[in-house]
């Protein structure tokens, strides 16, 4: 049946670009921006005048307005680390607010319809802080979350993994512009379950695009004796030059560089040209490819997997293109190379930017009902229960349980002529740094006049497939109820 409800967009809000993405005919699509492009770089500049520049015209002139342009703000999000732009202060949720609110006016143009809906994909190791300030970002841009859905698990997701294909063993590797984020996950049992995250906010493609500018900066002073980094102008369009070159260099042997009147030196214009081939490009960043494998490894390590427990390759980001980033893998997890040839190993199919936007997409649509045969289940990441009259932490709902879910334990009172029991919901975070943090709480009344440990008090925990917790207290005698009800979206972690 066709329904005129605005739909529920996706959105991956990546650290050097963002997507938007929703569901058609059960299919996920990408949403072009107001200049076509299907990717919007998440840079954000405020004009003197107090215009708001976001996407491809902030980044091009971030360059000559770099103190008031805001690249990269996802590495600071859940921080309070402020950037002042315009003479004003801006928190990272603010400034990412300003992207996701762009982002949804492009969906809403091109839809034509209002929006309000999002899943707004995060990487796994998003703790609470920075889960809760991406749903303040998009609070700000008036979103309403439906679900922050995990980065590796939209990639899986994009692959058709989950659901009702067989269980699989995933390694997922992103590498980004700026980013690099590795994931070992497992889906079993109808759920994703992260098995152990690496990776670093330092290594990207600028890193790649480093390499071959102090490469090109080196030969030009061999060549010409002089030092193209003192000519700012000239370093930008090296820098440029750069990354065009590493992009031609996954699908070509060879490629020249060439940038006339790049310079004005003592004798005159000089101009450069020059050519690099794949195999100088790959001596360039063997350094970097080797810090890329012992990251690869620390992720395996830490979770006592070995390579051969992998089923699955997914590979998003754009600098996964790289050709000497698939044989690394593969030396890795298929050094023999027995499994390559069986199109299962290696996912790449996708279009490596889109991935993570179409899992997006296909997450939002399974929550619309337009897709109804792809099943998989969340599961809790902290143990929740409550305090027993002793002050003491009592588990009702273990980590890693799949919701939904419900489970009842019996209690009772602690003194004699106790009116009322108070329920205090608490839920214990983090596997080393241990932190009971109460989440709510209320009161049942009980019958006067009873000895203690004579009432039964049943107490309900149950988690509904919205991530709403409802915990029930139900005086047994005497029917007597009441419950506290919690969204608990921004503690449960989709893994
Ligand atoms: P992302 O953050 O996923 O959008 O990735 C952006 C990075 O991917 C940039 O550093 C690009 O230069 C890089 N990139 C995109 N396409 C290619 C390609 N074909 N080969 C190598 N790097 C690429």
């Amino acid at each position: 049946m066709k329904t005129s409800k605005a739909p529920i967009i996706g959105i991956d809000l990546g650290t050097t670009n963002s997507l938007v993405s929703f569901t058609k005919k059960g299919s996920p699509r990408i949403i072009p921006n107001e200049r076509g492009s299907r990717t919007t770089p998440s840079v954000v500049s405020i004009k003197p005048d107090g215009t708001e520049i976001i996407g491809e015209m902030a980044r091009n002139q971030a360059v000559l307005n770099a103190s008031h342009t805001v690249a990269n703000v996802k590495l600071d999000m859940g921080t309070d680390q402020t950037r002042i732009l315009n003479n004003r202060k801006y928190l990272p949720e603010e400034v990412s607010g300003l992207i996701l609110a762009r982002l949804k006016e492009n969906a809403e143009i091109y839809l034509g319809q209002d929006i309000e809906e999002a899943v707004i994909t995060v990487p796994a190791y998003f703790d609470d802080n920075q889960r809760r300030a991406t749903m303040q970002a998009a609070a700000m841009a008036g979103i309403e979350v439906k679900k922050l859905l995990n980065e590796p698990t939209a990639a899986a997701l994009a692959y058709g993994l989950g659901g009702k294909r067989p269980d699989s063993k995933m390694l997922v590797l992103d590498l980004g512009g700026g980013t690099l984020d590795i994931t070992l996950m497992e889906y079993k049992d109808k759920a994703f379950r992260v098995k152990a995250v690496g990776g670093s906010t330092s290594i990207g493609g600028l890193n790649f695009d480093k390499k071959i500018v102090d490469h090109i900066l080196a030969d030009f002073n061999n060549t010409h004796s002089f030092d193209l980094s003192g000519d700012n102008v000239a370093y930008q369009q090296l820098v440029i030059q750069a990354e065009k070159a590493k992009v031609d260099l996954s699908s070509v042997d060879e490629t020249t560089i060439m940038i006339p009147y790049i310079t004005m030196s003592d004798n005159g214009p000089l101009h450069l040209n020059m050519t690099i081939s794949r195999q100088i490009f790959e001596e360039l960043i063997q350094p970097i490819m080797a810090d890329i494998k012992q990251i690869i490894q620390a992720a395996f390590n830490k979770c006592g997997l070995g390579p051969e427990w992998v089923d699955s390759i997914i590979m998003v980001g754009g600098s996964s293109r790289i050709p000497a980033i698939e044989t690394m893998i593969l030396d890795i997890v298929d050094p023999e190379r027995k499994r390559v040839d069986s199109e299962e190993l290696i996912k790449k199919a996708i279009n490596q930017d889109e991935a993570v936007a179409r899992g997006a997409a296909i997450m939002a649509g399974i929550l619309a009902g337009e897709i109804d045969d792809i099943e998989f289940h969340d599961i809790t990441s902290h143990e929740l229960g409550i305090l027993n009259h002793e002050g003491e932490f009592e588990v009702l709902v273990p980590g890693a349980s799949i919701y939904p879910m419900e489970t009842t334990r019996l209690f009772t009172t602690a003194h004699d002529n106790q009116e009322e029991v108070v329920i205090e919901v608490m839920q214990k975070r983090g596997a080393e740094n241990l932190q009971l943090v109460s989440l709510g709480n209320f009161s049942l009344t009980v019958t006067k006049g009873q000895k203690k440990g004579v009432p039964d008090i049943d107490v309900t925990f149950g988690i509904d497939l919205n991530e709403l917790l409802t915990v029930s207290a139900l005086d047994l005698d005497t029917q007597e109820n009441a419950e506290i009800k919690i969204n608990y979206a921004l503690n449960l972690q989709s893994v």
